[in-house]
């Protein structure tokens, strides 16, 4: 069993078997829904195919182009409130726009003591000083800030670690400074991954980029690669989410 910790599907991805590769593989994903529509388009997704845990949350680059009451349906019923937050480098929305929205979601969280997948780009500081005054559990997605890790680190939060990993320095030190028992790997879908590396890449390779991660991750700890597999498969399991 492989655990994608945070991804997005696309209709492409869908068409380039993606279904299929999750069933061949035994891959689970917890998949974002970033706005009301793409909601609706993973919960119908969920219903086909039951590796795909979904995680639904108005995302930082929507905050102004949606309104949080048409989330609510799914705010309310998803195992996992995320990727919410908030980005002052790949976004020009209003950061005050972008807090409330947030602060909405986190509240609506911790009311039903649901756990977060948070968003934290240029915006490392703020979030982190935000997440004391809430106890639920933390996801933090592909941190890749060479400061404020403390603050979260305070906070006990599980990071999702980037497919970046083998030459991002800051990813890298996420690895070194969080414990196993709060780690996982994330692909963040193909459309990250083409973004990331400059080219195209079908959702077959997602299965490739997990385990070369969970690889780098045996290296820059000095723990065999199976027992990182193992840690990474009974972290999920805190969150209650599936019984593979
Ligand atoms: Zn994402």
């Amino acid at each position: 069993m492989l655990i994608d910790a945070h991804l997005h599907i696309t209709q492409r991805d869908v068409e380039d078997g993606i279904l299929n590769i999750m069933d061949e593989m035994d891959y689970y994903g917890l998949t974002a829904g970033t706005n009301p529509p793409d909601c609706a388009w993973i919960a119908s997704l969920a219903q086909r195919q039951k590796h795909i845990i979904p995680t639904f949350g108005l995302h930082p680059w929507y905050a102004d182009q949606y309104e949080l009451k048409d989330m609510m349906i799914y705010l309310q019923s998803c195992s996992i409130i995320g990727e919410i937050g908030m980005d002052s480098v790949w976004c020009y929305t209003d950061l005050d726009t972008q807090r409330k929205v947030f602060l909405a979601q986190m509240d609506i969280a911790q009311e039903r003591g649901c756990p977060v997948i948070l968003h934290t780009k240029g915006q490392e500081k703020e979030i982190g000083e935000i997440i004391s005054d809430y106890s639920i559990p933390i996801i933090i997605h592909w941190y890749s800030s060479q400061k404020y890790l403390d603050l979260y680190l305070k906070r006990d939060c599980y990071f999702t670690v980037g497919p970046d990993v083998l030459k991002n320095k800051a990813v890298q030190h996420v690895v070194k400074d969080v414990a196993l028992n709060r780690l996982f790997v994330e692909t963040d879908g193909t459309n990250a991954i083409e973004w990331a590396i400059g080219r195209a890449v079908s959702p077959r390779k997602l299965p490739e980029i997990l385990l070369r991660s969970i690889d780098c991750i045996s290296n820059l700890k000095g723990i065999d690669a199976d027992i990182v597999q193992k840690e990474i498969r009974k972290n999920i399991k805190v969150f209650d989410l599936f019984n593979p």
